[in-house]
């Protein structure tokens, strides 16, 4: 358990969630400022900051764990679509640093849905693209 981690303290019960699901490595429950209907949180019981620190087997457990519950939007709450949205550090909108995901359940009715992103696709340009991709993949090999 970390220090001064809300989400660790979930995980002990020492503060209040709406649980949703729950096995050995993870613990999904229900945000408390949901962007849509259904808005849920999964997380790994054992603390990691981030998409960077967390071992392999916890965000293995932690995704499986949420394609269930993106199912069950859909089949339960009769979600039109699902998001999964992680954010990794401050300037990407990290607030928790405890790794979290998010599993957005998305509706053509939008009194159901909130979820607005500041990201207007605008085409980019192929040499950036380009180099950019053959940066990221000299490095993956
Ligand atoms: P992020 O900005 O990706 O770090 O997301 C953190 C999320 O945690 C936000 O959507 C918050 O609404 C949510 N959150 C913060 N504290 C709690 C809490 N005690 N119970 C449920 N959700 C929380
Ligand atoms: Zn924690």
């Amino acid at each position: 358990m970390s220090e001064q981690c809300v989400f660790c303290d979930i995980v002990a019960g020492l503060s209040p969630s709406a649980t949703v699901a729950e096995d050995d490595t993870t613990l999904a429950f229900m945000d408390i400022n949901p962007a849509s209907d259904g808005h849920l949180l999964v997380i790994p019981k054992r603390h990691s900051t981030d998409l960077l620190d967390i071992p392999a087997e916890d965000l293995a457990a932690v995704t499986l764990a949420a394609q269930r519950l993106a199912a069950l939007a859909v089949s339960e709450l009769d979600a039109d679509g699902v998001n999964l949205l992680n954010c990794c550090g401050a300037d990407a909108w990290q607030t928790v640093f405890h790794f979290h995901l998010h599993v957005i359940p998305r509706y053509v009715d939008k009194v159901r849905d909130r979820l607005t992103l500041p990201w207007t696709p605008t085409r980019g340009r192929r040499d950036t693209i380009t180099e950019l991709g053959a940066r990221l993949n000299a490095a993956a090999n």
